[in-house]
């Protein structure tokens, strides 16, 4: 099974905004600061992963003339490769965010790659009312693949510790599909089951947007190896997935229709036919979709986004809040047109609200 990932020549690699950012700032003051360049190339910009970077860093700081820096950096970097929870744990203060929105009487969901769970359970179990982890991949060397750490072991555990903390807190998983892993839908739900976990829902790749932190215009389908459009399938492939979804439709009917699988067979079939639409044999077609009318996404940076994909409205840096759902929203909805917006078809993660949650 594992040889559909072999076949397949572009190596994914995972998503890491923090690292992200701190390398586009990175850059930014090389630029800016010629004189600083080598420092920041040597400690951030030649390093591969943010945990190579701290490792890096703290063996200079830490390294004496009895343990030199290079022996520390590598027992270091060894304990990352045990335990890839350590990466996680260095960027979490996802917790003192979350007090503070709890503080104010708000109901918090954590998407989370899973690895830190095990660590964080109590606190997590403490604090959030639905857990969703990531799960792309149900073999160890399939989550490898992909993720680019050795993991699933970490999710699995992570899981198990925080179902026998919180028994009332829903776990689920979400899988983005994609080439390296289009083959698999029976088994990633299977893996999920396995799991216990309440639902599994698949999305496709996202390749088109800046979402994801990803910088403005990068080259898209057509883009070389670090472009998200190498998850994309080619026409024997898509040919190869409509059967799976079929297949899955069929075999799996009832836990469709409980929602153990999401979304239900036309979201399924969706899947299809976005990778069908960008190899040109169907039109994009956006869903339904109230995202704008009912949530709000902010960044990091302040940024606010009418949703995942779109650009921001303003910044919370420039503005109020309350500012910007007062005006610069409501003209954002005023002129979207969900049918035909050419980011809404091409939208991997819509959000559908009833009539009783409230709207804007
Ligand atoms: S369909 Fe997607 S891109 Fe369009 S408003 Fe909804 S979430 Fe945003």
């Amino acid at each position: 099974m594992d040889s559909a990932v072999a076949k397949n020549a572009a190596e994914p690699r995972s998503i890491d905004p923090v690292w992200t950012r701190i390398r586009e700032a990175a850059q930014t003051a090389a630029a800016a600061e010629p004189v600083l360049a080598g420092t920041l190339h040597a400690t951030i910009l030649s390093q591969p992963k943010f945990e190579n970077a701290l490792s890096y860093h703290l063996a200079r700081l830490a390294g004496t003339t009895e343990v030199p820096a290079a022996l520390i950096r590598q027992t270091f970097e060894e304990a990352i490769a045990r335990d890839p929870s350590i990466g996680e744990a260095f960027r979490a203060d996802i917790m003192a965010v979350a007090d503070l929105f709890r503080a104010r009487g708000m109901a918090l969901q954590l998407l989370t790659s899973g690895l830190a769970l095990r660590r964080f359970a109590d606190a997590v179990a403490a604090r959030f009312q639905a857990v969703t982890v990531s799960l792309d991949g149900h073999t160890p060397e399939l989550y490898r693949a992909i993720r680019g750490v050795d993991g699933l072991d970490a999710v699995v555990d992570g899981v198990r510790v925080l179902r026998a903390r919180a028994p009332h807190v829903p776990v689920w998983a979400r899988s983005t599909i994609h080439r390296h892993n289009f083959r698999f839908l029976p088994e990633l739900a299977a893996r999920a089951r396995s799991m216990g976990l309440d639902q599994i829902s698949f999305l496709a790749a996202d390749v088109t947007s800046d979402s994801f932190n990803r910088p403005a215009g990068l080259p898209q389908v057509a883009g070389g190896a670090e472009s998200p459009a190498r998850l994309l399938l080619t026409a024997d492939e898509a040919d190869e997935f409509e059967a799976v979804v079929e297949s899955l439709i069929r075999t799996h009917a009832r836990e469709l229709q409980e929602h153990r699988i999401a979304p239900g067979p036309d979201g399924l079939r969706r899947l299809v036919g976005y990778y069908r639409a960008h190899l040109r044999q169907a039109r994009f077609v956006a869903p339904m979709c109230n995202a704008p009318w009912a949530s709000l996404f902010i960044e990091a940076n302040g940024a606010v986004r009418p949703c995942f994909f779109h650009p921001p409205v303003g910044s919370l840096r420039d503005r109020r809040l309350a500012d910007l759902l007062s005006d610069a929203m409501p003209a954002f909805r005023d002129a979207l047109d969900v049918p035909t917006n050419p980011t809404c078809t091409r939208c991997v993660c819509s959000l559908n609200v009833g009539l009783r949650s409230k709207l804007w």
